[in-house]
């Protein structure tokens, strides 16, 4: 989608550092990470939020969040722990509208969330 940072990540034109790519899914570091590990995973598909996602979608959001325990495996966290976050919308802390799940870790993460 025109004018999307993430779809611009998605195609390039936006340098990210790449964590994993498949043909449906981009990871990548964070550029203001809140963790010493904070990557986000895209699907290179446009969604804007979660409540933009559809039926159809259900597949690739379940691979999306499986890709999580891959990456915390390969940053060291599997048996440490580490936090998945869907932000939808602005009350939900929301600022890129292109679906995206965080994975945060490295550092001991308090519960709840601000
Ligand atoms: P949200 O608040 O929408 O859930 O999270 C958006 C995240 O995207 C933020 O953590 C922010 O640091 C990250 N971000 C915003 N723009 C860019 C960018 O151009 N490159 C990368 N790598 N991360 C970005
Ligand atoms: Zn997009």
């Amino acid at each position: 989608m025109q004018d999307c940072i993430f779809c611009k990540i998605v195609n390039g034109e936006i340098p990210s550092t790449k964590v994993f790519e498949n043909d449906e899914l981009v990871a990548f570091e964070d550029l203001n990470p809140v963790a010493p590990v904070h990557v986000l995973v895209i699907p290179k598909k446009h969604i804007a939020t979660l409540n933009d996602a559809a039926e159809d979608d259900e597949g690739l959001l379940g691979r999306l969040l499986l890709s999580a325990k891959t990456i915390a495996r390969e940053k060291g966290l599997s048996e440490k722990g580490y936090r998945t976050v869907f932000n939808t919308m602005r009350g939900g802390g929301q600022v890129v509208f292109h679906i995206h799940m965080h994975v945060i870790g490295g550092r001991p993460l308090e519960w709840p969330p601000g």
